[in-house]
């Protein structure tokens, strides 16, 4: 029985009156969710169980495949009937842009289909919160998608793939997690694209939103929502990726004390439609760093004034806002990038590329 919401009729003879009887038993088909592997650690075996640092090197050492994966949890079954597909096989530090666009035009295709209620999509940690936002931004559809990796690789003690999969499916399958936007489901907690950002480079409650509320939990494989997502995404957004082979390139660069404009100068000669400064606190900076984004908005770069601090808001201000650059608001410099070169496809206005770092 694949037909969603099936209302079955069971007639039942009795054989003594010689009549039929409808003896209605309703039987409610459980949603279809399509998981799309993409790689990672969720996908990775190591040499033996200790090896939880450095693995899928080495012989007899090849990532998961979609099917092993998905058969691996049987529990997932409860919950949804599970079509998978492999996308990618990689460690998410070696996507490319043409991947994202790929990823999303599949995301995109098969949300539109009729018998998909929610899409999961297993992912490396390193990059996840990247593919998240960039999916937040670009998916046309108000069903569920849900992102969900492990810090543990699958033959790890103490492995968090399993029941890390087993939420995300069942998050990817409720009503409730419908026009929630693009989230990210890890260590029973679910957050927003927007807000999420890994902040330990091992432990399995890495994934925070350090700037605000998670948007829920999962209790029992059972998502418990506290908050609605606040920005546009997926199906408000204004952003369409469709027939697009490349994105605009942006650069960012990263401020200490001392630094100058070098690495902004040579983003310029590389190419780049926009830069993106990560800067000390309110988005400060050296002279010389100054100067060479000044000279860069001069040649029609776009440029993104944020911070290397990871919580906080970048507001407009006077020297920037006469500068003809854009606040980062409540974006890290990885999101602001995405953000930017999403809205270089759109508009090189800094008004308009403000409104957009207001609105996302
Ligand atoms: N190296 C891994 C990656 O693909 C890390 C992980 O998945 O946790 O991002």
């Amino acid at each position: 029985m694949n037909t969603k919401k099936l209302l079955a009729t069971l007639l039942v003879a009795t054989g003594a009156c010689g009549f039929v009887a409808p003896l209605a038993a309703q039987v409610v088909a459980k949603p279809n969710v399509a998981v799309l592997a993409t790689g990672g650690t969720i996908a990775s075996r190591g040499a033996n169980s200790l090896a939880l640092t450095d693995y899928g090197k080495g012989a007899g050492l090849a990532p998961v495949g979609i099917q092993a994966l998905v058969a691996a949890v049987p529990e997932i079954e409860k919950f949804a009937t599970i079509s998978g597909e492999q996308v990618f096989n990689v460690g998410s530090s070696k996507l490319s842009i043409e991947n994202w666009l790929a990823l999303a035009q599949r995301t995109n295709e098969i949300l539109a289909s009729k018998d998909v209620d929610g899409v999961v999509i297993t992912h490396g940690t390193d990059t996840l919160e990247e593919t998240a936002y960039f999916l937040n931004l670009v998916v046309k559809s108000s069903k569920p998608v849900v992102l969900v990796g492990s810090m543990r690789p699958s033959t790890g003690l103490s492995a968090d793939g399993p029941l890390n999969l087993v939420n995300a499916v069942a998050l990817a399958a409720s009503p409730a997690a419908r026009d929630k936007g693009v989230m990210v489901s890890m260590n029973d907690v679910i957050s927003s694209a927007f807000g999420v950002m890994k902040t330990n480079t091992t432990n399995v409650a890495t994934f925070r939103s350090p700037d605000g509320a998670e948007l829920g939990y999962m209790q029992n494989a059972v998502p418990v929502f506290i908050s609605a997502p606040a920005k546009k995404h997926t199906a408000h957004s204004e952003f369409d990726i469709g027939g697009l082979k490349s994105l605009p390139r942006v650069d960012v660069n990263f401020t200490t004390l001392g630094s100058d404009g070098l690495l902004v100068d040579a983003a310029v000669a590389a190419g780049a439609k926009g830069i993106v400064n990560a800067g000390l606190g309110h988005a400060n900076m050296p002279v010389a760093t100054m100067n060479s984004l000044v000279a860069a908005k001069a040649k029609g770069l776009a440029i993104v004034v944020g911070s290397r601090v990871p919580t906080g808001i970048v507001t407009p201000t006077g020297q920037f806002t006469q500068a003809g650059f854009v606040s980062a608001m409540m974006h890290s410099a990885q999101k602001s990038r995405i953000l930017l070169m999403l809205a270089l496809t759109k508009t090189s206005d800094p008004q308009q590329i403000q409104r957009i770092f207001n609105e996302y």
